[in-house]
């Protein structure tokens, strides 16, 4: 018989870049209840993972309380208990199975009789070399590569065979060898191993703040002291390293090594995180509004009263899916309404057949697509994508296919509580149904906080950005670095009064405040 616990999947994360966590892995962090999660782990990873999964963090930095190994063996244990059925993954730096202690994890589920499985991640002892440029084997250069841990501090001399080690022609790869480095390379060259054997570092690799460092065996303590080696770093030993010096890749973009805090909601953000991480940069995406379905749409019955906005949600009576035989016109002005108002239909028992023969109106090609997921064609799309343009192109259709003999709209606005009154501008009495809300966000996960507090610098795309921005730090206790890229002279005046000091776009667009930006870390 099988029990009733929760599963646990360990998941290798891979060595930084989120792109190179695997397809198994993101699926199941996007359906985890818990995440039990490493310090390695990068928040662009984090950031996949299910917004309502309870997040565990088992490896603070060095100088907080980290969690012992055995500690973190019974925690999993006991989510699997408390979550029956549920998901609980178990997120470690690179492959789980690489010096991540994960068999280790894994005999103590067996023991105590929790289904798991094994998510294998790309190890950083093979991608971290491949983003430096120095492939791990190479025909004529290196026939085996070998990954060594260095860490056994005191012991170093006990758990490796430094005679065997410095025979060996292969190429050598140490994790967690940093800080015995120049104990380890004296010993090899003690054993027999040509001190001028090339050597590189790579510190962080992978991700924005990659960096490689060459040296020689000999020369291995002292350019650790010189170039300041911090760990996460590897240490990759054998003629392969020399490639490196023509296959280096990897360019140093403008914005290379920096945090930014993108305070826009994640979808909006897309277009402006994508555009700073691809010049280099480390997003950490934190909107400051989130949007929530409706439990059922609610009705704005009188246009006059539009204005009802989050505060009246209650006042407003919640729509009946039988009322939608009034209307011959459903017009969707957002992905969030289309997701929201299927969900509401589902949840009512219904089926997209209630909407056999109406018309479908969006405002633009994103929203079409999204209704083109459920099935559903668009029939009016205005040309210029906006608000203004279906409202006009609604309300120029023959009128009797928009409106009853008496005056009565056939249309249905279905949209979230912020939307504004353009549409019904243009179309009086067309009925508004409010499918979702827009609320501030009120707390930001652990993780977040972290990352926010290390950021360089963050960006405000408006004045309540800024303003819920410094709210939800205060709440949180927390302290970060007062640089503002501001977009607009509001954003940043409001940013100045907070005490940030600003950087504003010339013009309000975000290809002119990614350009500012790039300039700013240019001169600094
Ligand atoms: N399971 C991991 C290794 C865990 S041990 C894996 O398969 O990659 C942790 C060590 O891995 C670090 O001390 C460092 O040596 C190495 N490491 C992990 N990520 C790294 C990165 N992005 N850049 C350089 N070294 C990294």
């Amino acid at each position: 018989m099988m029990s009733d616990f929760g599963k646990v999947f360990l998941i290798g994360a891979g060595p930084g870049d989120p792109g190179l966590l695997t397809l198994r892995g993101k699926e199941i962090l996007e359906r985890a209840d818990v995440v039990v999660y490493d310090r390695l782990v990068s928040p662009a990873i984090l950031s996949m993972c299910n917004a309502n999964a309870k997040m565990v963090d088992v490896g603070k930095m060095p100088t907080h309380h980290k969690v012992k190994q055995s500690e973190i063996n019974k925690l999993l244990v006991q989510f699997a208990q408390e979550y029956p059925q549920g998901i609980i993954a178990r997120l470690k730096g690179g492959d789980p199975f690489v010096f991540g202690r994960g068999g280790e994890e894994a005999l103590e589920l067996v023991d105590a009789d929790v289904e798991f499985e094994i998510v294998p991640g790309i190890t950083s002892a093979i991608s971290v070399p491949a983003y430096a440029g120095i492939p791990v084997s190479h025909r004529g250069i290196a026939t085996s590569f070998h990954i060594i841990t260095g860490h056994e501090k005191e012991n170093a001399e006990l758990s490796l065979d430094f005679e065997a080690l410095a025979k060996c022609p292969g190429t050598l790869i140490f994790l967690m060898g940093i800080a015995n480095m120049d104990f380890i390379a004296r010993r090899l060259i003690e054993c027999g191993k040509d001190p001028k054997t090339p050597l590189a570092f790579i510190e962080k690799g992978t991700t924005p703040y990659q960096r490689t460092v060459m040296a020689t065996l000999e020369t291995a303590g002292e350019t650790i002291v010189r170039e300041n080696v911090t760990a996460p770093a590897i240490t990759i030993m054998g003629g392969v390293v020399e490639l490196g010096k023509t296959l280096a890749w990897k360019k140093n973009l403008p914005l290379s090594g920096k945090r930014l805090v993108v305070t826009r909601a994640a979808k909006q953000s897309s277009g402006i995180s994508t555009r700073l991480a691809a010049l280099g940069a480390e997003v950490i995406e934190t909107p400051m509004i989130e949007t929530r379905t409706l439990d059922k749409p609610l009705v704005v019955c009188h246009p006059e009263r539009s204005e009802a906005k989050s505060k009246d949600l209650d006042q407003n009576c919640s729509a009946d899916f039988n009322a939608l035989a009034n209307f011959d016109i459903l017009a969707f002005t957002s992905t969030n309404g289309v997701e929201s108002f299927f969900k509401q239909l589902f949840d009512a028992g219904c089926d997209v057949r209630v909407l056999a023969g109406k018309k479908i109106a969006s405002v633009g090609k994103i929203t079409e697509k999204k209704l083109l997921e459920y099935g559903i064609r668009c029939d009016y799309v205005p040309e210029d994508h906006t608000a203004e343009g279906l409202g006009k192109l609604l309300a120029s259709l023959p009128a009797d296919s928009h409106l009853e003999p008496n005056g009565e709209s056939k249309i249905l606005l279905l949209q979230g509580n912020l939307a504004d009154d353009t549409l019904l501008k243009y179309l009086p009495h067309a009925t508004r149904w409010i499918v979702y809300e827009t609320l501030p966000v009120s707390d930001l996960p652990e993780w977040k906080r972290e990352a926010v507090a290390t950021a360089d610098a963050i960006v405000f795309a408006s004045t309540s950005a800024v303003n819920n921005f410094v709210k939800l730090s205060a709440s949180a206790d927390l302290e970060f670095k007062p640089l503002a890229f501001c977009i607009g002279r509001m954003t940043e005046s409001a940013a100045k009064e907070h005490g940030f000091n600003t950087v504003v776009s010339e013009e309000t667009t975000m290809e002119s405040l990614v350009k500012k930006i790039v300039e700013y870390f240019g001169r600094n």
